[in-house]
């Protein structure tokens, strides 16, 4: 868990960064913080990584949490190869070679990056680049993971398909996952829960079903309208007014099209496409 309680910052400049925040993140949850550029969210996670120290306010943190951070720019080292630049990310006194080869070994697996990882960091593609990134953040097995729009770089049809992995092995290694975005639509894909904040204020948190439904503010509403969804009509299906089939590995639910699933701590988001509308659904039961 992770508890910012009252917190306040100004830099030297007089600038009001975060203004009075208070949040809780709870563990083993993806939490997403959303919010326009220049409204704090990097100095949230800075101060989070312990980086920066508050002007004012509580930060609390369980001390025994080893914490990872991947940046918007991948920050690896060019000159060094892929498998060096993971192994960057492992305290090397308390391991030995093979052990450190086996733990990069496992990490570059898990996230695809072991079919280069002897190839020099400055030869790679961007997806490249931020998958051995997070490699290096996953390979010392942290309990919490920072990602500062680690993504936005990456084009719209590789961003989704990272996003779904990254789920997955938050899942798979029992990571809380802390992300940072001014991409909506990113967001409703990643987060379990959502704190909107502008102008270092917080304005709003939920998931992402209850601020689609309810948006706090126009910035969120307008956000919400840039997707395209206020063509949503009805958006939401109640899950009550659903019947799963299971047809073929894919979901029916009168015409049902499904496009995605999403695991989330209680069941799972369907999103689909009913007579060219765009539905989502949630529900307890994994369909399909
Ligand atoms: P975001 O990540 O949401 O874009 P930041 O946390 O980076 O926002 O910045 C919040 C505000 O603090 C902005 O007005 C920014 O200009 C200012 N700021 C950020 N870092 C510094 C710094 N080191 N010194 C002075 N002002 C800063
Ligand atoms: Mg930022």
């Amino acid at each position: 868990m992770i508890c910012f309680d009252h917190v306040s910052k100004i830099y030297s400049s007089d600038v009001a960064a975060l203004n009075d925040i208070s949040f809780e993140i709870e563990n083993d949850r993806r939490t997403v913080l959303y919010g326009p550029s220049g409204s704090g969210k990097t100095t949230i996670l800075s101060i989070m990584a312990g980086l920066i120290s508050p002007t004012s306010g509580k930060v609390v943190i369980d001390k025994s949490d080893k914490i990872s951070f991947v940046f918007q720019e991948d920050r690896l080292f060019r000159h060094l190869n892929v498998f060096d630049n993971i192994a960057f990310g492992l305290d090397h006194s308390r391991y030995s070679r093979e052990q450190i080869k086996d733990k990069v070994e496992r990490i570059a697996t898990l996230t695809h990056t072991a079919e280069y990882l002897y190839q020099k960091a400055s030869t790679l593609s961007g997806g490249q680049k931020q998958r051995a990134a997070i490699a290096r953040a996953l390979v010392s097995h942290p309990d919490i993971l920072l990602m500062d729009e680690a993504f936005s770089h990456l084009d719209q049809g590789l961003k989704k398909t990272m996003i779904l992995e990254l789920i997955e092995w938050v899942e798979q290694l029992g990571i809380t996952l802390v992300w940072v975005s001014h991409d909506f639509q990113e967001a409703l894909l990643l987060a379990e829960h959502m704190i909107v904040i502008e102008h270092g204020k917080i304005v709003q948190q939920g998931t992402p079903y209850e601020i689609s439904l309810h948006p706090a503010t126009y910035e969120i509403a307008s956000a919400l309208s840039l997707l395209g969804m206020n063509e949503w009509n009805g958006t939401f299906v109640p899950v009550s007014a659903c019947s799963f089939h299971k047809e073929q590995g894919s979901v029916q639910v009168k015409g049902w099209q499904k496009k995605l699933c999403i695991p989330y701590k209680d069941g799972y988001l369907y999103t689909g496409i009913v007579d060219g509308k765009m539905f989502c659904v949630f529900s307890k039961e994994k369909a399909g």
